[in-house]
């Protein structure tokens, strides 16, 4: 057997109906966390083999292309675990154990086959009782590369923000916990990157950290105990418990009980459930962890660090990327020293190297199944499978949660998440993560594929390459990424539905139906937008995702003219003071900075503002979550009047105009419902119903059986079930994402696809 960059060659001899049963059982007796990505098995002439030997990894013959798969970060196993905390056990307490079940990944793999050499271990020499682990084919640890212990492989420190050495060792982690106990910031050097902790329930300590971050109401992410005490906070199904659970140990956005039960600051919670908590000093979380949100984002620990910190503590912390508000999470110590300067008040960190960043993944259940919102550790770099071989490819995704890909013969490996492309930094992590992804997986684009957005800093890398570029629309990538990860082909009903993308005729696009045919037999990509939301202007262009009262004036003034400005009991009106309101009218007036969208993100902001939700966004998204989160307090089922103009549409209309959704009636609904007194969350219900129906009705005009849901607005709970409902009912199959997230993320997936059936 050998283990190489071209992935697991096995050779055996033996009967053939024994060799056909050896064959037949591998997948199901395969390695955990191995995935079989494609057999091929050869008649060899007989070696005559004596015994079972593993021939140690050869650096490969370069004509190969390296094409095994990276495994991501996986989280401690249950046996690593009971090791961590058995004393008797030699690595009692050691915050780097880890097996072949378990641990480091792609945060620590500087080139293919992965072995240890190729791995930021390479600079730990093993130590004897190391070392005979590591060879013996009968032990959990065999060939597990980053194999360590107390005597041979990494440590902790806790630096002060000058970083002079406080503590090492155990020490210094009980140092670190006995600060976040007393409300300290603590920048702890984790898996893929650091984080910064805090007392959860100290709400000074919270506040005190997004003043500090720039980050002023964004939900912090929380790190959890145990699972018990995770129930105490938050409902958890079965699919979400498992998810906690599980080896890629996601962040999962679960819904708060409406009353919380308070925290436990003792240890007796995190091992014997919640009994304890009511004979305990009780202590509730933080309100200013996620202001008005009634999810909660948690995870529990995933490396044997967390878990000792987190025993240590037992009760909730803020887990947050180590960072400034939207900048890459820090990776290095000395450049943590820098970055985090002024921020976190003590540094726990350790001296194995961390090559890439990799961001905690953040996951929402729909429909009963994860959804990735943000996708990266434990499941980058993972590849998606294509059914058509591709030339050597990479596209460069879009601007916002930007990720990029690489595609070599039949598989497409997305990166993780890198971020908005808004900072130098972030700039930097998406030069280094495409530099990277090429040279692990030795591809040398032929291709480059892009958004179609002159702007975006990925578009001008694209064209600055020298290498021929592929413009792709950014709803058509929305829709071929969710076709890919369901493995689709033909012709599909894509429904793309987001903040922004640069449409084909130069407006903003964002509420788009697409007839997309991706050919069986591998041809090029066809596509037509048939149907949108109608357009509106968005006073100000780019501020107008900051500020819904900007959405909801453009759209107002485009339904009623100048009369929307005398409509000052509109919460919109008021919402700008007699400064501003002239300067806003005159714009829209004579078209200045006005630019006209279509998108069912803005929509959301314009209805959102109507109802006196929110006029301003702190983070991006955040009138639309909030009108989410409104709409699920009501079971309305009536919706909205709308207009589909063309209600006997020909499928194959020769003129190649797209229908138009004239949401105007539904204006006109909300307001007379505002001025009957209809309570926000019916009226919210009913313009989701309103959306869901304008979905269905374009389905029926456009009949195509597979309807694609895709773009940033299904990130929306409620509106995806819904949709999905909605098309199952009128007999429709609906599709949606998983693995890939439907937000900008998956951009470059879809790049990938569109390009692909260029270059053939
Ligand atoms: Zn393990
Ligand atoms: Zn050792
Ligand atoms: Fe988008």
């Amino acid at each position: 057997m050998r283990n190489d960059a071209q992935g697991v060659t096995i050779e055996v001899e033996g009967k053939a109906d024994r060799l056909a049963s050896f064959r037949d059982r591998l997948p199901d007796e395969k390695p955990p966390h191995s995935s079989i990505y494609s057999l091929e098995a050869v008649q060899l002439e007989l070696a005559g083999y004596e015994s079972f030997t593993i021939i140690s990894s050869q650096p490969s013959a370069i004509s190969h292309q390296p094409s095994a798969i990276i495994l991501p970060d996986i989280a401690t196993c249950p046996d690593c675990l009971d090791e961590l905390v058995n004393p008797a056990d030699r690595r009692y307490h050691y915050p780097f154990i880890n097996c072949t079940h378990c641990g480091p990944r792609f945060s620590i793999i500087t080139a293919l086959p992965y072995d240890r050499p190729n791995t930021t271990m390479a600079g730990f020499q093993m130590c004897d009782a190391c070392r005979a682990e590591y060879d013996n084919p009968a032990d959990r640890r065999f060939h597990a590369q980053p194999i360590a212990c107390h005597d041979c492989g990494p440590q902790l420190e806790l630096w002060n923000p000058t970083g002079e050495v406080l503590n090492i060792r155990h020490d210094a982690l009980l140092a670190a916990a006995e600060a976040i106990r007393s409300g300290e910031i603590a920048a702890v050097k984790g898996l893929g990157g650091f984080h910064l902790m805090v007392d959860a329930r100290n709400d000074d300590a919270v506040c005190r950290l997004r003043r500090l971050k720039r980050r002023e109401e964004k939900p912090f992410a929380l790190m959890y105990p145990s699972l018990a005490a995770v129930e105490n906070d938050c409902s958890v199904d079965h699919v979400e418990r498992n998810l906690l659970l599980s080896p890629a140990s996601p962040i999962i956005l679960l819904p708060r009980h409406p009353k919380p039960l308070s925290h436990s600051g003792t240890q007796e919670l995190w091992n014997s459930g919640t009994h304890a908590l009511m004979h305990s000093c009780t202590r509730a979380l933080s309100p200013s962890l996620a202001p008005g949100n009634p999810y909660l984002g948690v995870m529990l620990p995933y490396t044997p660090l967390h878990h000792l910190l987190m025993m240590e503590l037992g009760f909730p912390v803020v887990a947050t990327s180590g960072n400034l508000s939207e900048e890459p999470i820090c990776t290095d110590e000395r450049d943590a020293l820098e970055r985090l300067a002024g921020v976190a008040d003590l540094f726990l960190v350790h001296n194995r190297p961390i090559v890439r960043h990799v961001d905690d993944s953040i996951v929402r259940i729909m429909m009963g199944r994860e959804m990735l919102l943000r996708r990266a550790r434990g499941y980058a770099p993972l590849p998606v499978v294509l059914k058509q071989p591709m030339p050597p490819l990479l596209a460069v995704g879009g601007h916002l949660k930007n990720t990029i890909a690489v595609a070599s013969s039949d598989k497409v490996f997305v990166s993780q998440h890198i971020g908005d492309l808004e900072t130098a930094a972030a700039y930097d992590a998406f030069n280094s993560t495409t530099s990277d992804l090429q040279r692990m997986y030795a591809v040398q684009p032929k291709l480059l594929a892009c958004d179609r957005h002159p702007d975006y800093l990925s578009t001008q890398f694209a064209q600055e390459s020298g290498l021929p570029v592929v413009f792709v629309q950014h709803h058509l990538a929305h829709i071929l990424a969710c076709m890919a990860e369901n493995e689709l082909t033909g012709e599909v009903l894509g429904v793309a539905w987001d903040g922004t993308g640069y449409g084909d005729d130069g407006t903003v696009w964002g509420g788009e139906f697409l007839a997309v045919n991706l050919p069986t037999d591998g041809g090029a990509v066809e596509h037509r937008r048939v149907a949108h939301l109608r357009t509106f202007p968005l006073p100000g262009g780019d501020q107008a995702a900051r500020e819904p009262r900007r959405s909801a004036i453009g759209l107002l003034y485009e339904q009623f003219s100048d009369d929307a400005f005398k409509m000052t009991d509109l919460p919109p009106i008021r919402a700008f003071n007699s400064h501003e309101l002239p300067i806003i009218a005159a714009a829209l007036e004579k078209r200045l900075n006005c630019p006209i969208t279509s998108s069912a993100g803005r929509l959301f902001d314009a209805v959102a503002s109507l109802l006196d939700l929110r006029q301003f966004n702190r983070y991006e998204g955040q009138a639309a979550m909030e009108l989410e989160f409104l709409a699920m307090q009501s079971e309305e089922e009536a919706a909205y009047h709308f207009n589909l103009p063309a209600a006997h549409y020909p499928k194959d209309s020769p003129t190649n105009e797209s229908l138009v959704l004239d949401f105007r009636p539904a204006i006109c609904d909300i307001i007379d419902d505002l001025k009957s007194g209809v309570s926000g969350p019916t009226i919210a219900r009913r313009f989701h119903n309103t959306l869901v129906k304008m979905i269905v009705e374009v389905a029926r005009l456009m009949s195509i059986p597979a309807v694609i849901l895709s773009g940033g607005c299904f990130q929306n709970r409620l509106l995806l079930e819904s949709a999905v409902h909605g098309l199952r009912t009128a007999i429709f199959r609906p599709y949606w994402h998983q693995r890939i997230p439907p937000n900008d993320g998956g951009i470059a997936l879809g790049q990938v696809v569109y390009a692909s059936r260029i270059a053939r």
